[in-house]
């Protein structure tokens, strides 16, 4: 199977280590439901997840929960009420939405206010080594111990304070040597968890999360981390800085990046207040329509949420409902070679518009077959469409 390796900058052949594949992908921050973004990235994930399963490689899939950063911790300080209480809330409706897409559950979701002496633990290796300074109980990550800082994203300094600036970021924090350095651990306010540190009071930093707790989970190196397009910098270049900077060869082996989705001419996020609700579009749509919709674009193309998007793939889905009921027949070797056709668009860095187009030629086959054809049987048509609407998670 090939993949995309953001970190080579085009697709490798993924070979797991021992057929076995721990993935990590990087959670919600639980204080609202889940939108169409995150639903395009759990989706691509899952389709990784069952195909790699479909060969008999033993998979162990972990999706954090970030219970404890600036947002969820601000949402719940702006609703008076406890960050653990909204973060169950939103967990539980992000659960439901994700299952009502036929999203397969991951097999751990950590949560970072259950491992905060680990990552206490971690920032005082990276202190002991040099890669890390405290100043008035804040410590942070010093970037210029770590050279290769920036090689993930291939952004230089000026595009990465930029970015810094625009993902929550402060590069004109007083107490920091450098702009791009990155908290690593802070003092809490008052009305904030806190757990004890020798620094202060406080809560850890957005990075050392992921970074801990994809160690705890899965140990290092992570054969397959990944996220939304948007975790690249800062997130993700600063996971393998204060992961690596302690001496680790290598963090990950393979970074997977969802392209952002959009809507309305602009990237889809809560500051723009221009989010499409994935128990929205339930209401009014089947999961398989939205599944559809989702694998017509290619994982690492952004697109744009558009209705009619919507629209064509209910029609898609009615092609498949009347193949599947038409009793039309295939000749068992035109169904195989629809299967290793469809195989090897899924093998391709997850072509999964490639691989609908051969399930549209599949079924198109099988709705129009001559039902007296010698050899052709009934049950190699619809058992072939039901196992390839199940690779792509469409119920
Ligand atoms: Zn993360």
């Amino acid at each position: 199977m090939y993949l995309y390796n953001t970190l080579r900058r085009r697709p490798v052949e993924f070979e797991p280590v021992q057929n076995r594949v721990g993935l990590y992908v990087c959670g919600i921050t639980p204080y609202d439901g889940g939108h169409l973004g995150h639903a395009f990235t759990y989706h691509t994930f899952d389709i990784l997840v069952r195909r790699l399963r479909q060969q008999r490689i033993t998979v162990r899939s972990v999706r954090n929960i970030t219970d404890v950063d600036d947002s969820i911790l601000g949402a719940a300080r702006e609703r008076g009420i406890d960050y653990r209480e909204l973060g169950d809330r939103a967990v539980a409706l992000f659960d439901h939405d994700m299952e009502a897409l036929g999203i397969l559950p991951v097999d751990a979701a950590p949560r970072p206010s259950e491992h905060v002496p680990a990552m206490v633990q971690q920032i005082e290796r990276l202190m002991q080594v040099g890669s890390a300074y405290a100043v008035q109980g804040w410590v942070y990550f010093d970037v210029s111990t770590f050279p290769r800082y920036g090689r993930l994203s291939e952004l230089d300094s000026a595009a990465m304070l930029a970015l810094s600036r625009e993902r929550g970021g402060d590069p004109n924090d007083a107490r920091k040597h450098n702009p791009l350095d990155f908290v690593l651990w802070q003092p809490s306010l008052v009305d904030e968890p806190r757990w004890q540190s020798p620094w202060s009071e406080g809560r850890p930093g957005w990075h050392i999360e992921c970074s801990v707790l994809s160690d705890l989970e899965l140990g290092l190196p992570i054969d397959i981390h990944g996220g939304g397009a948007d975790l690249i910098y800062p997130h993700h270049e600063s996971e393998i800085a204060q992961t690596e900077a302690l001496g680790v060869e290598t963090f990950c082996r393979h970074w997977m990046h969802v392209a952002m989705v959009g809507y309305h001419g602009e990237k889809m996020s809560k500051s723009l207040g221009n989010l499409v609700f994935v128990h929205d579009l339930l209401q009014r749509t089947s999961p398989a329509a939205i599944r559809l919709m989702l694998c017509a674009q290619h994982y690492r193309s952004e697109w744009e949420y558009r209705e009619d998007l919507l629209s064509a793939a209910g029609l898609r889905q009615a092609t498949y409902v009347e193949a599947i009921k038409s009793g039309g027949r295939l000749e068992p070797r035109d169904a195989i070679e629809f299967q290793t056709e469809f195989h090897e668009r899924i093998d391709d860095d997850l072509d999964t518009p490639g691989a609908l187009g051969v399930l549209d030629i599949a079924a198109k086959a099988i709705i129009e077959t001559d039902h007296a054809t010698t050899g052709a049987t009934r049950t190699v048509g619809t058992e072939l469409l039901g196992e390839m609407l199940d690779l792509l998670g469409v119920l």
